[in-house]
């Protein structure tokens, strides 16, 4: 039996599509929209449609920029020459935030994961090799989080940049096993950073 209309089914159900948001959150987030004031919702709607028109990969690190080029890349005073791996864009933010780092980075959208049919040619690693060939880097510090996945991804690309010759390290761990990036504070993101060790 339907205990809704057609339209609050149809919100709750796209609700519910959201990571982390389960039927339950679902319903809340439904009700708590139709409650809103007309003005509210229509901002709302509107920043998510704005937000996807607009967002786009950096053309340089693939983070989600609204411009070409982000402003990392486009800083004249990061250090072009060290490169950051990270997962995606919310862990270059976690590292932006401590304020520490001046290189630039490289947003993979992903990590390798054979149990979710995630492969090498799934993340921004073309990309990357593309990228480290093309110019005079350093070094590339492995910034992939310490699950699973993150590790064979780690293990994947240092591999792969071996022979180039350029230095390849890993951030320390330290960083609890699973977690996030983006919900580690940042002093142990810098102790992690600082203790990076060559692969
Ligand atoms: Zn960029």
């Amino acid at each position: 039996m339907e205990y809704y209309s057609s339209h609050i089914n149809k919100l709750i159900e796209e609700f519910s599509r959201l990571p982390g948001i389960g039927a339950k959150s679902a319903q809340r987030l439904a009700f708590h929209v139709l409650n809103m004031p007309k003005d509210q919702v229509e901002q709302l709607a509107g920043a998510i449609v704005n937000a996807k028109a607009n967002v786009q990969y950096c053309k340089c690190c693939y983070t989600l920029t609204d411009q070409e080029i982000c402003p990392i890349c486009k800083n004249p005073r990061r250090n072009q020459k060290v490169i950051m791996v990270v997962e995606n864009t919310r862990d270059l933010a976690a590292y932006e935030k401590t304020g520490k780092f001046d290189g630039v980075y490289h947003v993979l959208h992903g990590a390798i994961s054979p149990m979710l049919g995630i492969g090498p040619d799934d993340i921004k690693l073309k990309e990357l090799m593309q990228r480290i060939t093309k110019d005079d880097i350093e070094e590339v510090i492995i910034a992939t989080n310490s699950s699973l996945e993150g590790e064979t991804t780690a293990m994947y690309i240092s591999k792969l940049i071996k022979p180039t010759g350029i230095k390849v390290s890993r951030i320390a761990s330290g960083v609890p096993v699973g977690g996030d990036l983006e919900y580690i504070d940042e002093v142990t993101l810098l102790r992690a950073l600082e203790g990076r060790v060559e692969l």
